[in-house]
């Protein structure tokens, strides 16, 4: 399969006509080409949402808001192709893609449809001399980069919400997963959306996401993925005063207290740890759990952690697939080495999973990994790893838990188990992060803000401010009385 991009409503090859394959994690096979573009189709997809920017942005709330409903239709008809792709491309199981990710980008089309036709803006009066009203214009190209943990899943986050209030867009996916993105574009030229408003580059971060946010016709620059290339957008972005939203890393923590319901907190912390590989900013990846329960924790945890059907990805069985590239599995497995030399015990996993079908043999495959004994400041407690590798260590009392959770330099994400409401609260109002679910995790309404503190990002996502970030404010005062009256 050639991929191609989307440039002014219609597939392109790549002006370099060159092409990098994109890899099955779960068989080591290439499984696409992508184009390896550059510069030159950066300045033609720019330039494309340039021209697209006075219609796009003229056209009412309500004929955005229709489009994207179609788009979310055509999505939706072709699910079950959309979820095997996904799998395909980033190594999780079909079942997964098929339950969440490919469900969640139709619901962000979706909702950013029905939000923009149902927002409003504030007034000021003043007190019958003049009324302040605030418009809210959209600001232009933005530019959208992805990662490859959810690709669909978040560059429909971005997507959604740009083109609803009427910007134009260039999106850079992964490069290590393109797949789905380019399905996307085929579906938005289906959907009948307007030459232009969404332009699709491949590439790689360096060659085509660098010049993208450096393009002087972009106004803004929305991104996930990792702290280091957040910064690096940063300092590019900065000279030019363009308004950026950066959702980072994490290193989140999950506290398992005395009075946990260990029926819930047991299954939750091991969901929390696990789910897509641990491939999730928002994954659980430290347990702190409460001395006098340490040991029943720990035992019931690695009894659930045994249960996850680890497997071909492709399998509607599996629970648990490959991690996403060869140099991903390199970085896990040196992490793992290294809290081996931290001192660390590796209670369950470490290795490759056995029994995996031969389809699988070259695969990039880790085991569930759970580590106890590293004290807080090991490196494997405090760096983000990314993968299927979560932490457990005893804490003593609430200042203990608090000071130990904060302590990383990520502030993205926490989980609480607790049976007291008022414990639940005193924590997390100490908790130094975007988001804290108690007695839950990943349970997520799109209303809400959505980001992180510290180094794991700038600005937040998610219903009202993401319509915001995507607008310009600007202030109408309109006198009421003459001037001398
Ligand atoms: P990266 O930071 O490596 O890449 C993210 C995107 O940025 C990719 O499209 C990448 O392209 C592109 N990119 C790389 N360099 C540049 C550059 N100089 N200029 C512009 N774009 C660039 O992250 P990963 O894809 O490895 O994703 C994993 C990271 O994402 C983890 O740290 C994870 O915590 C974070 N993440 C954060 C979330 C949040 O909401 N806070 C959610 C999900 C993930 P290419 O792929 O070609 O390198």
């Amino acid at each position: 399969m050639r991929l191609a991009n989307l440039i002014d409503g219609a597939l392109h090859p790549p002006a370099s006509d060159a092409y990098f394959p994109s890899i099955n994690p779960a068989t080591g096979e290439a499984c696409a080409e992508v184009p390896d573009s550059g510069a030159e189709d950066i300045n033609r997809a720019v330039e494309a949402a340039r021209c697209a920017f006075p219609g796009w942005s003229s056209t009412s709330a309500y004929e955005r808001a229709m489009l994207l409903f179609r788009i979310a239709d055509l999505l939706t008809a072709n699910l079950n192709e959309l979820a095997q792709l996904e799998s395909q491309d980033n190594g999780k199981p079909v079942s997964l893609a098929r339950r969440i990710d490919i469900p969640r980008a139709i619901a962000n089309f979706r909702f950013f449809a029905g939000a923009v036709m149902h927002d409003h803006t504030e007034a000021h009066p003043m007190d019958g001399r003049a009324l302040n009203v605030t418009l809210r214009q959209p600001l232009g190209p933005v530019a959208l980069i992805s990662p490859w943990n959810l690709p669909l899943y978040l560059l429909s986050w971005k997507i959604a919400p740009a083109l609803a209030t009427g910007n134009t867009a260039v999106a850079k996916p992964s490069e290590v997963t393109p797949m789905t993105a380019h399905r996307l574009a085929v579906l938005c030229v289906e959907a009948g959306l307007p030459p232009g408003v969404l332009n699709i580059v491949h590439g790689r971060g360096a060659a085509a996401g660098a010049p993208l946010v450096e393009h002087e016709g972009i106004k803004a620059v929305s991104f996930t993925g990792g702290t280091v290339t957040g910064a690096t957008i940063a300092r590019a972005a900065a000279p030019q005063f363009k308004k950026l939203s950066l959702e980072l890393g994490g290193k989140n923590p999950t506290i398992i207290c005395a009075d946990a319901d260990l029926d819930e907190a047991v299954p939750g912390a091991c969901r929390a740890a696990f789910t897509n590989q641990g491939e999730i900013c928002l994954c659980g990846s430290r347990i702190f759990v409460h001395a006098s329960i340490y040991d029943t924790f720990l035992d019931r945890f690695v009894t659930e952690v045994d249960r996850i059907r680890v497997g071909d990805p492709a399998d509607p069985e599996t629970q648990f697939g490959a991690v996403v590239s060869r140099d991903h599995h390199d970085k896990v497995v040196s992490y793992i080495a290294l809290a081996k030399e931290e001192g660390g015990t590796i209670l369950r996993g470490g290795g490759r999973p056995q029994g995996l079908p031969d389809t699988c043999t070259d695969g990039f495959f880790i085991e569930p990994t759970v580590i106890t004994g590293l004290g807080p400041t090991c490196r494997v407690q405090r760096e983000e790893i990314f993968g299927p590798v979560v932490t457990v260590s005893p804490f003593d009392d609430d200042d203990h838990v608090i000071g130990m959770a904060n302590d990383t330099p990520y502030g993205l994400s926490a989980s609480v188990w607790t049976t007291n409401l008022n414990r639940a609260h005193r924590i997390a109002a100490r908790l130094d992060v975007g988001t804290v679910w108690v007695n839950c995790w990943l349970l997520r309404d799109l209303r809400v803000p959505f980001g992180g503190t510290k180094a794991s990002g700038v600005g937040r996502e998610g219903g009202r401010e993401a319509l915001r970030f995507f607008t310009e404010p600007k202030n109408v005062c309109i006198q009421l009385e003459e001037p001398n009256g």
